[in-house]
């Protein structure tokens, strides 16, 4: 049977960490991870990767869009775009994440990123939707757009994911309903997930009774911690086993709070995300409608040109890893499970993505130690970039 072998890795894996190492790829799958170099028979690939480091390809459970392109953008050549974007920044599996726009819209992405399915996702994979909206707290709309928004239904959720799965959904859990709503998405295999949210503690735990265990972009559009009433931040260390998305661009939070959630929260329930924009890999200058509002993008910066809010961020997920390791100083087989692993985890796939590990899935990423670009991607043990 026909090989895959990278040699000169330095495999960087959750809890493991090998330099100088040979990956042995044979199908799909990741046949061995060792010091021991392994000799090619006629017709093998062989990759020589010259020391760089070897990571699990990164899973980004929310992201918008690259390239110009956004996944709600009623165009079928969209969802390509963006998972070409996406495999550009060693992303091999994602959720393209929608906004808060009308059912009509939501329904044409999810058709669109069927045809993107039915056409073998030629670029980063991608299992499903992460709604974000349009069930979020009016007061808590950052830059998504107040018009849309409505109260959890789990009708309209139904309606969309008969076209295309939906994987993740955000919502403010103290909207009409929004208890049931966390029981009736588990159900369905939907992540329910608290963001854009006004919840107080109280609000949170009727949901986080029915098995809600997730945030979005922790600390962003959520109430702050206060020491009379601690808020979803406060809960977010409160409760251990609250997945919280954190984006790491030292941006949308500042590096003393990176510090406290990366050294005071359990690693196991941590998971980096980009929510990255359709100006990602874009110039600054660039200005566009998000949901109907305009956003510019200014040293690096995506914010709405009324009111100054960040819509979003550029971020890579590489350079999200590289953010956290700078200012906490936290090894990096420590902090790669959160780009990979937990996310794999939450979404039941734990078994087969986000380790670089024998029987894993060989989807991985190659990155240069000095510029952190991704310099190669595999999906399902092939060459991707
Ligand atoms: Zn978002």
């Amino acid at each position: 049977m026909q090989k895959t072998i990278i040699k000169n890795a330095h495999v960087i894996s959750p809890d493991f960490e090998l330099e100088g190492a040979t990956i042995v790829i044979e199908k799909n799958r990741i046949k061995s991870v060792s010091k021991r170099e392994s000799s090619p028979r006629p017709g093998d690939t062989v990759v020589d990767v010259k020391g760089q480091y070897v990571m699990p390809g990164f899973i980004d459970v929310h992201t918008h869009g690259a390239l110009t392109f956004d996944f709600c953008d009623s165009d079928p050549q969209a969802i390509f775009e963006i998972a070409k974007g996406k495999l550009e920044e060693g992303v091999t599996t994602f959720l393209p994440t929608t906004l808060t726009v009308s059912h009509g819209e939501l329904l044409a992405a999810a058709a669109n990123l069927k045809a993107y399915a039915e056409a073998g996702m030629p670029y980063a994979k991608t299992p499903g939707i992460h709604l974000e909206g349009p069930f979020i707290n009016v007061k808590c709309c950052g830059a998504q757009n107040p018009e849309f928004v409505r109260k959890p239904d789990v009708k309209e959720l139904k309606e969309i994911a008969k076209v295309f799965p939906v994987k993740q959904i955000s919502y403010a859990v103290e909207t009409e309903g929004g208890a049931k709503f966390a029981k009736d998405c588990l159900k369905l295999g939907v992540v329910p997930s608290c963001g854009h949210t006004g919840a107080k503690l109280a609000d949170l735990m009727p949901a986080y009774k029915n098995g809600l265990r997730h945030m979005t972009h922790f600390c962003n559009q959520m109430t702050p911690l206060h020491h009379r009433e601690i808020g979803m931040v406060g809960a977010g260390f409160l409760i251990e086993d609250l997945n919280t998305e954190v984006i790491c661009d030292r941006i949308h939070l500042c590096d003393d709070m990176l510090r406290l959630i990366f050294t005071r929260r359990n690693l196991a329930h941590v998971q980096m995300i980009t929510d990255s924009l359709r100006c990602s890999h874009c110039k600054d200058g660039y200005a566009f409608t998000m949901g109907g509002l305009e956003v510019k993008l200014e040293n690096g910066e995506a914010r709405l040109v009324k009111g100054g809010n960040l819509a979003g961020s550029t971020l890579w997920m590489g350079n999200g890893l590289k953010n956290v390791h700078d200012v906490t100083g936290i090894p990096l087989k420590d902090l790669v499970r959160t780009t990979s692993w937990n996310q794999a985890i939450e979404q039941g796939w734990g078994d087969d993505l986000g380790k670089v590990e024998k029987g894993y899935v060989a989807d991985l990423v190659v990155i240069n130690k000095k510029s952190w670009k991704p310099v190669a991607v595999f999906i399902d043990g092939e060459k991707k970039i």
